[in-house]
């Protein structure tokens, strides 16, 4: 067992904390976006060489694994994975106290490798520890799932644990704490007391306040109200118990409650939302504070199928290493990747076949949607209207859809919206088919938007702060069908990287209108989408290589991160 990290870390590194981080397929680190973004930036800082070290929760059983029932109901079971296959134990102990007990923390490192085999670590924090009593021993079990004392004791692991646990491991003068969202905001009042200790302090005052601003930057991940963090006295008086001095601070609380989002406002040095869009309606919900915008982005080798790379590779060297060299696909003969497309396609109904043991047509328009199952991505608008959708397929060789994602656990209106999907697959005439493949994750997530035509998405704006999986389509030469929202506002352009679904919507209170979205879909699939898949192959295949010389090159981590360096790290 190494008693230290097994990667030379550098002085100027950048710690980055996420509640989840998707490290590898096989590894159920994660639950969706976030997780995904978090591991996408890992990897573009090992292939950019920007000295980086993850933390995060170890999440022994993962987030959980999704059966479909007859009925289309979800199940739910836990995805347990050997931990010592994929990761190393480190010596360090590090403690944080819960309500009224000490808990004990170890890390395992796990290490992400870049395109040079640079190499960053992420350390994962367990507390499945036999000094540790039972019910403590679970805090680090499951993502996201639990009641709210769990998750604030989650978040005091990741936090402070995670500090301390750096400080142990001979990081004594990290650069900067980077918060992915505010479940990892409580980094901060780490920092804070250390400050305090140091400087033998009894109060918070503007030194302190400034120094610890000095190494934080939060990036905060949705306007929803429920993906805000937010802990009553009470479950604070549970969990954390004593009222220290920076609880007295009043910088970790909102309206009588600690709130992780303005923990991560008011202590951090750079903010910014995850889209030029979600920084204005960012700037409209915390009117007080400077937000600035990052567009998000996908790891671009991660997330283009084999059989494209292989064409990246042979036309495009150097596109690994660096990103913004897919814009040379502008060169790419179109048949080269149309037929890169063929293949994919070919192994996306494979896998359909063996799923379901029907025959997807192959020249069929084939549609994905995959995502979380939650209310506002309205995931069943494209059947708002069947007889519209059944009149659309009919005109033409036939419409084939894939939808996968899971709804949270608790979350019975997105579990609902499933089934809808599913009950209504069981009723459609020939030239429409539906499938919904269980248990979506990253490696269906490669498998589907490499494979599919068109993506779709139709989140009610304003509520989608970025998005990514249409980025990911975009890699692999797929359009998106898209709301106006989230990244689309930047990545669209209309006939000739995909098409847009309804007008611009300006308000900052969600579009409450499904109907006029619903009308333009349909539109859009019948007057543009359909007509050209079916009528202009050359012309579709125009639009597949804008994808990715326009997109590709990019929404992608190498960009992004580059943007982090200069205006939020440096
Ligand atoms: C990319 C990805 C997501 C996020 O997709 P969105 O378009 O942002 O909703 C979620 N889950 C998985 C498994 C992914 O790969």
């Amino acid at each position: 067992m190494p008693a230290e990290l097994g990667i030379p870390i550098e002085q100027r590194t950048i710690a980055y904390f996420s509640m989840e981080i998707a490290l590898a397929p096989a590894l159920p680190t994660y639950s969706g976006g976030l997780g995904v973004l978090a591991g996408d930036t890992i990897r573009a800082a090992a292939d950019l060489k920007v000295p980086m070290v993850g933390v995060t929760l170890l999440h022994r059983k993962g987030h959980f694994h999704q059966d479909l029932d007859d009925d289309g109901w979800q199940h739910e079971s836990p995805e347990a994975w050997d931990v010592h296959q994929h990761a190393e134990e480190l010596t360090p102990r590090v403690r944080v106290r819960l309500a009224g007990r000490d808990v004990q923390i170890r890390a395992w490192q796990y290490v992400i490798r870049g395109c040079f085999e640079q190499a960053m670590p992420v350390l994962l924090l367990d507390v499945d520890l036999p000094e540790n009593q039972d019910n403590d021993r679970r805090l680090t079990d499951r993502l996201y799932i639990g009641d709210r004392c769990h998750r604030l004791a989650q978040e005091v692991i990741l936090g402070v644990g995670g500090v301390r646990m750096l400080r142990a491991l001979g990081l004594s003068r990290t650069e900067r704490f980077h918060m992915n969202e505010g479940h990892a905001a409580l980094l901060a009042a780490e920092l804070l007391r250390e400050h305090l200790l140091s400087h033998g302090k009894s109060a918070v005052d503007e030194e302190a306040i400034t120094a610890v601003r000095d190494q934080c930057v939060f990036t905060t991940h949705t306007p929803v109200p429920s993906g805000h963090d937010r802990f009553s006295q009470d479950q604070i008086r549970a969990v954390i118990e004593e009222q220290s001095a920076l609880e007295r601070s009043g910088l970790f609380e909102h309206e009588g409650m600690l709130n992780l989002t303005y923990t991560g406002l008011n202590l951090s040095r750079y903010v910014n939302g995850v889209a030029k869009r979600h920084g204005e309606v960012s700037r409209h919900m915390f009117a007080s504070y400077t937000i600035d915008a990052i567009t998000n982005g996908v790891h671009a080798a991660t997330w283009t199928g084999d059989r494209m790379a292989r064409v990246f590779d042979e036309h495009i060297p150097g596109w690994r290493g660096d990103s913004f060299n897919l814009r040379y696909a502008a060169g790419i003969p179109l048949e080269v990747i149309a037929s890169a497309h063929r293949q994919a396609k070919r192994e996306l109904l494979d896998r359909i076949e063996i799923q379901t043991g029907t025959t997807w047509d192959p020249h069929a328009l084939t549609v994905g949607f995959a995502r979380r199952a939650t209310a506002y991505k309205r995931p069943t608008l494209l059947f708002n209207n069947m007889e519209r959708l059944e009149q659309i397929a009919r005109q033409n060789g036939g419409i084939q859809l894939v939808f996968a994602g899971k709804a949270h656990p608790d979350d019975d209106v997105g579990k609902r919206l499933i089934q809808e999907i599913l009950r209504s697959a069981k009723r459609l005439p020939d030239q429409l088919r539906l499938v919904y493949l269980p248990d979506y994750g990253v490696e269906l997530a490669r498998c589907m938007v490499s494979g599919v035509d068109v993506w779709l998405n139709t989140p009610r704006p304003p509520l989608e702060a970025s998005g990514t999986s249409g980025m990911k389509a975009a890699l692999n030469g797929v359009p998106s069908l898209s709301t106006l929202d989230g990244w689309w506002l930047e990545g669209c352009i209309e006939g000739i990287t995909g098409w847009a679904i309804g007008p611009e919507y300006q308000g900052m209170d969600p579009d409450p209108d499904d109907r006029d979205d619903a009308e333009s879909l349909y539109s859009k699939l019948e007057h543009d989408v359909v007509p050209l898949f079916y009528n202009d192959s050359a012309g579709f295949n125009q639009v597949r290589r804008h994808c990715i010389a326009l997109n590709g090159s990019f929404f992608n981590t190498h960009r992004m991160l580059q943007e982090y360096v200069v205006r939020a790290y440096l």
